[in-house]
């Protein structure tokens, strides 16, 4: 293993900016609106200031999260696309594509699958987030949303190797879509990360695109909230520091 790949493997050596590559676009793959925020919206926003250009891409329409007998799904949908463009703009994020499959229902099929293979080949990203893809129960403490494991595992797919090879959904091909080669995958959720982005600059414009979440009660700006102790905790090391972790890929070609 050489000294460079090795120090991507490595918890010691973390790097703390963005990869080096003339491509800085990234593209954040998400089950629902709120999901890009808690995964990666601290890396957005920094990143997005070293110059990157993010986008995020929403698999499903946010219909069934609410505990509220009185709220229509129609309605929520609206809400929470609304809410997630606003944490999106707060986050530094240029655009949000929805894909409006239906919440907790995402399944592995071929048109899931082309839709996210559409979006890298349309928006070409250096890098691609998302959802861990493998892990069911966490700590044995939660369980991986099926939709996020969907999520997770189509995303991964669709970069080797859908968008990259021509005969796969050749009809985008001839709709005038080129191949693409994502180079970098970063995943959130993982238990063998080997990256971390240090957010302790920039963890309050994490929790103000999460407070933008208000129908998922996300918005309490009182800082002696449950939700807002909650976040301080799940991104603070032990050092003090505020991190994102990942599981970073890079693409050997
Ligand atoms: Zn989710």
């Amino acid at each position: 293993m050489s000294a460079n790949l090795e120090s991507l493997y490595s918890y010691k050596e973390l790097p703390v900016s963005a990869p080096e590559t003339d491509n800085k676009v990234a593209l954040v793959v998400a089950a629902h609106p709120d999901d890009a925020d808690f995964g990666a919206a601290g890396t957005a926003y920094l990143w997005s200031k070293e110059g990157w250009t993010f986008y995020y891409l929403v698999c499903t329409d946010g219909s069934k999260g609410t505990a509220d007998p009185a709220m229509r799904p129609a309605e929520l949908i609206r809400i929470r696309r609304d809410e997630q463009r606003e944490a999106a703009r707060r986050a530094g994020v240029r655009d949000v594509f929805f894909l409006d499959y239906v919440d907790g229902e995402l399944t592995y099929t071929r048109s899931l699958l082309g839709d996210v293979v559409r979006h890298i080949r349309l928006l070409k990203p250096y890098a691609v987030f998302t959802h861990e893809p493998t892990a069911m129960i966490v700590r044995n403490s939660f369980i991986n949303h099926s939709d996020h494991r969907c999520a997770g595992q189509v995303t991964i797919d669709a970069i080797y190797p859908s968008a990259r090879d021509r005969l796969n959904f050749p009809e985008q091909i001839e709709q005038g879509l080129e191949t693409h080669n994502v180079k970098e995958i970063f995943i959130w959720g993982s238990e063998e990360t080997n990256y971390e982005t240090d957010i302790s600059e920039v963890v309050e414009a994490k929790i103000h695109a999460l407070n933008a979440h208000v129908s998922q009660g996300l918005g309490a700006e009182d800082p002696d909230s449950q939700f807002l102790k909650f976040v301080r905790e799940r991104w603070r090391g032990e050092d003090g520091r505020y991190t994102e972790r990942f599981r970073r890929v890079v693409m050997f070609r």
